[in-house]
């Protein structure tokens, strides 16, 4: 379980680390918590010829809410700076709560936003919250910048839009009169887990009837998915207890999992559904059904 050799490379601007992702090409690549990437190094399954550390760049540190933008989640900051963060504790506990739930406390303590996206993978457990609260990414490269919806930068597991010489910079979860959000996760140890399955949800509820919903499930699909069919019936209705078990119905109707040594396809479906209700309804109770 050694490192395969690498050169190292510490800039302290994105500027830099721009500059030298398209000078070293496709062999370097970019070393944030390091949790996912020297592991699959140390195993044999990547050995990249530089790695070019995050930890230096101030500007992808900190977790902040500008007016007229959002909460603004720089993307090197930590899993357990997540946890703790008192912005997002005032605005939107439900993202601190979903990194709460995440790896240990080692893991968050290293582990980055970043990284947590940047890898793709279905079970992540931060793409769903941030997806279900319409979050935007940011992306600078070379050629500029560019910001995309969280939800568009998936393609299948472990893939999506990034290109090699790009950076991810931040998350921005757009100010929203959301009344709620909620994130569960069920794993099969109550810490150090992926999520055999995670649902979502973020709901608007006005004048008791539900104007908006969001469901974003982990685990139920070859990546993060939102369960659309399930979030078109919600809208308009009352969130009375028939209806949220037709929307769980729903939910598992529209996931597509997978069998895996955590778990069947067959069980996921059932949980995605059973997932899906319990984050509605925790939702609904956080906002009184009253937009804030
Ligand atoms: C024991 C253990 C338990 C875990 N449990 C969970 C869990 O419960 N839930 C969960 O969701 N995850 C879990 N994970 C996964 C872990 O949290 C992720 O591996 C982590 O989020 C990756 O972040 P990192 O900063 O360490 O990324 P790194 O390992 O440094 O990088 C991962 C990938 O992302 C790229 N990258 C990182 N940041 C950027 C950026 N800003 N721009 C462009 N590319 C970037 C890297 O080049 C690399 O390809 C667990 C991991 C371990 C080891």
């Amino acid at each position: 379980m050694y490192l395969p050799d690498f050169d190292y490379h510490v800039p302290e601007t994105v500027k830099e680390a721009c500059g030298l992702l398209v000078a070293l090409g496709p062999e370097a690549r970019v070393l944030a918590g390091g949790t996912d990437l020297l592991h699959k190094m140390k195993v044999g399954k990547l050995a990249p010829r530089a790695l070019i550390s995050l930890r230096r760049i101030e500007a992808l540190r900190g977790i902040r809410h500008e007016a007229g933008r959002g909460v603004v989640i720089a993307a090197a900051s930590t899993q357990n700076g997540i946890v703790e963060s008192a912005v997002l504790h005032e605005r939107y506990l439900s993202v601190s709560e979903a990194a709460h739930r995440m790896a240990s406390t080692q893991i968050r303590n290293l582990g980055t936003l970043g990284g947590n996206i940047v890898n793709a993978v279905p079970s992540a457990d931060l793409p769903p919250i941030l997806i279900a609260l319409n979050a935007t990414i940011r992306l600078v490269g070379p050629g500029g910048e560019r910001t995309m919806p969280l939800e568009e930068f998936f393609v299948e597991p472990a893939s999506s839009v990034i290109r090699p010489d790009e950076l991810l910079t931040e998350v921005v979860i757009p100010d929203q009169p959301t009344t709620g959000s909620a994130y569960h996760k069920f794993g099969l140890r109550r810490s150090g887990a992926l999520a055999v399955v995670g649902a979502a949800a973020s709901v608007t509820v006005v004048d008791g009837v539900v104007k908006e919903a969001r469901i974003v499930l982990a685990s139920s699909a070859p990546s993060v998915m939102r369960a659309r069919n399930a979030e078109a019936y919600l809208t308009g209705r009352e969130p009375t207890p028939e209806v949220l078990d037709e929307v769980g119905r729903r939910t598992s109707a529209e996931s597509r999992p997978r069998d895996s040594i955590r778990g069947s396809a067959e069980y996921r479906r059932h949980l995605a559904g059973v997932l899906a209700v319990r984050a509605l309804r925790q939702s609904i109770e956080q906002g009184h059904g009253q937009p804030h």
